[in-house]
């Protein structure tokens, strides 16, 4: 929780900074109650986001020319190969066609719906 801290001592820095001479502690109270604000309306939830991605970043991936774990980039810091895309694959919704790993369907020519946009509708 060391960075929610980071973040609530900003906002605080910041509101008081912008009420600049208004009564202090009215200054602090408004700013706390946005903190309070903020903290159950997403700032939270950002921040177990970053840190998924970020394990995940960490994790890093393996090369599969030579060996190499734990690359960052998009290139092997060993040898220079580009990173290898996930292999999953999907099936499609129109077709019920399984395997597919492009973006679009082989066998009826429909395009991938994007990951990031089933995990929206799926948390909406
Ligand atoms: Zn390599
Ligand atoms: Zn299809």
């Amino acid at each position: 929780m060391k960075k929610a801290v980071i973040i609530i001592s900003l906002l605080l820095c910041a509101s008081v900074a912008s009420a600049r001479g208004i009564v202090k502690h009215l200054a602090v109270s408004a700013a706390e109650t946005a903190v309070d604000m903020s903290v159950a309306h997403g700032v939270n939830k950002s921040i177990q986001e970053g840190e998924a991605a970020k394990a995940a970043k960490e994790a890093g991936w393996t090369c599969p020319q030579c060996g190499q774990s734990g690359n960052q980039g998009n290139f092997c810091i060993n040898c220079g190969s580009p990173k290898p895309q996930p292999a999953e694959t999907w099936e499609c919704p129109a077709c019920h066609q399984k395997g597919n790993k492009g973006n679009f369907c082989t066998n009826c020519g429909n395009p991938k719906i994007p990951q990031e946009n089933v995990q929206k509708l799926t948390h909406e």
